[in-house]
C-alpha cells in the first residue's frame, strides 16, 4: 500500500472513530497527510496514530490528538488564528485549509522554524506565518484572535494569550505538569473579558517553555 492510501485509511478510521466529525476537518487531513511533515525516515510511520519524532527532540503530535484540537475549535473560513508550537508546521498546514486566510505560528527553536518552512513550502502551503520566538507572549502584530492553540504543554495559562483573544474567542491549551500529564482545556472569553473554562480530559504534550511557561 502507498503513502496515500494507507493515509486514507487512517483518516476514514479517525471519522468512524467519531474523532473526526467535521467533514471540514476531513477534508483538511486528506489534503495535507502528515508524512509530508517528517523526515524522510519517518514517512513509513505518519499513518500511524501515535506522535513522531521531529528534529531537536521535539515531536509532532498523533493523528487523533489533532484531530481533537481542531474539532474543539471550531474553525470557520476567515478567523484569524495564532498556534504555539509550530513544529513540523503540519497542525498550522490543516488549520490554513479550514480558515482559509492567513495564520500565524510561533516556535521557539530556531532549526524547527526552517524545518516547518520548508514543509510548508514542499506541501504548497502559502498562507502559513512561521514567526520565530516566545510564543507564551503571543503575537501583538495580529491580536485579536479568534482562535489561539497551543500545541505543547503550559504550567499554567499565559495571560497574555488570552488578552490577544477576541471577546467570545477560544484558547485550546494543555495544562499541568512539565512531562507528561497534562488537561486540554478550552478557554472561552466572555464578553466581559473574564473567562469559562472547559476540561476535556488527559494529553501528554512537551513541555511549552517561555516567559509565561515552563522555565529552560
Ligand atoms: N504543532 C506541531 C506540529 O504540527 O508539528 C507540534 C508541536 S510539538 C508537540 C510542540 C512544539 O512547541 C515544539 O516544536 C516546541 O519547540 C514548541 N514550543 C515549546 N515552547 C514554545 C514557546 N514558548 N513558543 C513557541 N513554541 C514553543
Amino acid at each position: 500500500m502507498n503513502l496515500d492510501e494507507l493515509w486514507r485509511r487512517t483518516v476514514e478510521n479517525l471519522v468512524r472513530e467519531g474523532i473526526i466529525r467535521s467533514e471540514a476537518v476531513r477534508r483538511a487531513f486528506l489534503k495535507y497527510p502528515r508524512y509530508l511533515f517528517v523526515e524522510e525516515k519517518y514517512r513509513k510511520y505518519a499513518h500511524l496514530d501515535e506522535p513522531l519524532p521531529i528534529p531537536a527532540g521535539q515531536t509532532v503530535s498523533a493523528p487523533h490528538m489533532v484531530a481533537i484540537m481542531l474539532e474543539l475549535a471550531e474553525l470557520k473560513p476567515g478567523m484569524n488564528v495564532l498556534e504555539i508550537g509550530t513544529g513540523s508546521g503540519w497542525n498550522a498546514a490543516l488549520i490554513s485549509e479550514l480558515v482559509k486566510t492567513d495564520v500565524y505560528t510561533v516556535e521557539r527553536i530556531p532549526e524547527l522554524v526552517e524545518f516547518a518552512r520548508r514543509n510548508l513550502e514542499r506541501a504548497g502551503v502559502k498562507n502559513v506565518h512561521v514567526i520565530p520566538g516566545d510564543g507564551t507572549l503571543g503575537f501583538p502584530p495580529k491580536a485579536p484572535y479568534d482562535r489561539i492553540i497551543v500545541t505543547a504543554g503550559a504550567p499554567d495559562i499565559p495571560k497574555p494569550l488570552v488578552e490577544q483573544l477576541k471577546p467570545g474567542g477560544k484558547l485550546i491549551i494543555p495544562v499541568g505538569s512539565y512531562h507528561l500529564w497534562q488537561d486540554l482545556l478550552e478557554v472561552i472569553k466572555l464578553e466581559d473579558g473574564s473567562i469559562k473554562v472547559k476540561n476535556h480530559g488527559g494529553v501528554a504534550f512537551v513541555p511549552l517553555i517561555g516567559e509565561h511557561g515552563w522555565r529552560e
